[in-house]
C-alpha cells in the first residue's frame, strides 16, 4: 500500500507530494499530463513565499493599489518562474503516473490528497450556479513600455480607476512584473457571478492601454478565468480518506483569487501531519490528522469571514467599489496584512472587520450588516461550516 497518493500535478500536487517524499513516505503522484508546464503566472506576496521556494521567484516589485488614490502598500509582490518552482518542489522520491484517478480509486492509498483544482474531481460536492469567478486578460509588454502605468521595480495590485472609459461592472488594472524587463498588465475583475466576460475585458485592456500610448496589437494574451467561491467539502466527506488540497480544498482566497502561497506555506505541516498520524495510528488516524490541519476550526470560521467579505463586495453597487478600496488601503499595515494573508488568525479576521466597519460611512455599514446576515443564513456553506 503506497502512504500517499496525489491526484494533480499542479503547484498543489507537487507541493505535497514533495514533502511527503521528502519525510521518507512512499508518495505517488498522479495527472493526466504530469510533465505540462504551468502556463499560468503565478504571483504571491513576497513575504509569504517559504525560504525554500524564494529561489523560484522570477521578478519581485515594491507594492502599490489605487482605488481613486494611491496607496503604498509597504511590502513587495513576486512572480514565480513556474520551471523553477516545480523544480523545487520536486523530490526525486515521487513516483509520477500519467492517468487519471477517479472517485473510489484510493484503497490502494493510505492517505489520497485531491489536488486536482477547482473542479475536485474526487471529493466532488454541490456548487452554486453560476459560479463567482475572476476572470481577467493580460499581455507582457517591455517594462519600459509600461513605465506610464508601472514604474519599474513597482508591482500595481490594482488600479480601479476607470481609465478604459466604460460604465458598468468595475475591472481593475494589475501590473506586475514576470522578469526585471517585462510587466503582465491585466485588465481584471475581482469577483462576479458569472465572471465578467473576457471580450468586455478584452476592450477594457486595450482602451485603458491606448490611453497611455500603448498598443497591444496581436501579442499572445493571458486568459483567466476561475472560481472564487469553490464550496467547502461535503460534511460527510470530512475526515475521510480523501484529502482535498490547492484550489480543491478550496484554499484560494475568496476575495483575492490567490492560493498558491497558501498552499506553499501548508504542504509541509500537512505532510507532517500525515506522516505522524501513521507512525502513531495508521491510515485512519493519518487522514484525520490531514483534514485537522487543511481545516482546522480557526480556518473555517476565518474562510466564513473572507466569504462574507467576498458576498459584501459582490453586492456592492459598482459606483462605490474605488471608494471601498481606497478605505481598505488606509487600514494599518498590519490589518490588510491579516486580511490578505493569515488563514487561521480569527481574532485578527475580527479585528480587520471591526476596523473597517469603523472607517466605513453609514450607508456601506448597513450594506456590509445586510450582506453579512444574508450570508449566513445561505443552507450550505452555513452547515458545512460548522461542525
Ligand atoms: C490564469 C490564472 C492565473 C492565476 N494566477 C494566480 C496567482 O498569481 N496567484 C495565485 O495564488 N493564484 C492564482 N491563480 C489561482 C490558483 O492559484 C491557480 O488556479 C492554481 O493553479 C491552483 O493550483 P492547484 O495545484 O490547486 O490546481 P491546478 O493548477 O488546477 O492543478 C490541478 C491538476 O490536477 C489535474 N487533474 C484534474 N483532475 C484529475 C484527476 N481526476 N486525476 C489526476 N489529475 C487530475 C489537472 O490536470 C491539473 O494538472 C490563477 C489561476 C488562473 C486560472
Amino acid at each position: 500500500m503506497t502512504d500517499v497518493l496525489v491526484a494533480g500535478a499542479g503547484p498543489a500536487g507537487w507541493a505535497i507530494a514533495g514533502a511527503c517524499a521528502r519525510l521518507g513516505l512512499d508518495t505517488a503522484l498522479v495527472d493526466p499530463a504530469p510533465d505540462r508546464p504551468w502556463r499560468y503566472t503565478y504571483g504571491a506576496w513576497r513575504d509569504e513565499i517559504p525560504p525554500e521556494v524564494a529561489p523560484a521567484i522570477a521578478a519581485t516589485g515594491r507594492g502599490n493599489a489605487i482605488g481613486t488614490v494611491n496607496h503604498e502598500l509597504g511590502w513587495a509582490y513576486a512572480v514565480f518562474d513556474n520551471g523553477a518552482l516545480r523544480d523545487r518542489l520536486a523530490s526525486p522520491g515521487v513516483r509520477v503516473h500519467t492517468g487519471q484517478v477517479r472517485q473510489g480509486d484510493g484503497h490502494h492509498a493510505a492517505v489520497l490528497v485531491d489536488a486536482t483544482g477547482q473542479r475536485r474531481s474526487l471529493l466532488g460536492g454541490t456548487r452554486p450556479e453560476p459560479a463567482a469567478e475572476q476572470t481577467a486578460v493580460g499581455v507582457v509588454v517591455d517594462a519600459d513600455i509600461a513605465a506610464p502605468l508601472v514604474s519599474p521595480g513597482r508591482a500595481l495590485f490594482m488600479d480601479w480607476r476607470p481609465h478604459h472609459g466604460e460604465c458598468g461592472w468595475p475591472s481593475f488594472l494589475y501590473g506586475v512584473p514576470v522578469a526585471p524587463d517585462r510587466m503582465l498588465l491585466e485588465e481584471t475583475s475581482l469577483a462576479r457571478r458569472p465572471g465578467l466576460g473576457l471580450a468586455v475585458l478584452r476592450r477594457r485592456l486595450r482602451a485603458r492601454l491606448a490611453g497611455y500610448g500603448i498598443d497591444v496589437g496581436d501579442r499572445a494574451e493571458e486568459r483567466v478565468r476561475f472560481v472564487v467561491d469553490t464550496p467547502l467539502p461535503p460534511r460527510h466527506a470530512r475526515c475521510g480518506p480523501v484529502v482535498p488540497f490547492g484550489a480543491a480544498a478550496p484554499l484560494i482566497h475568496p476575495a483575492t483569487g490567490f492560493s498558491v502561497a497558501a498552499t506553499l506555506r501548508l504542504a509541509p505541516r500537512l505532510a507532517a501531519a500525515v506522516h505522524d498520524g501513521l507512525d502513531r495510528g495508521g491510515p485512519r488516524h493519518a487522514a484525520a490528522a490531514a483534514w485537522r490541519t487543511v481545516w482546522s476550526r480557526r480556518a473555517l470560521a476565518v474562510h466564513g469571514l473572507r466569504r462574507t467579505g467576498l458576498e459584501a463586495l459582490l453586492a456592492m453597487p459598482p459606483q462605490h467599489v474605488p471608494a471601498f478600496f481606497d478605505m481598505f488601503f488606509e487600514l494599518p499595515a498590519p490589518h490588510r496584512w491579516t486580511y490578505l494573508t493569515a488563514r487561521e488568525d480569527l481574532a485578527g479576521m475580527v479585528g480587520v472587520m471591526r476596523a473597517l466597519f469603523a472607517a466605513a460611512p453609514w450607508p456601506l455599514r448597513r450594506h456590509l450588516v445586510l450582506r453579512g446576515l444574508d450570508f449566513g443564513r445561505r443552507p450550505s456553506e452555513n452547515g458545512s461550516l460548522r461542525r
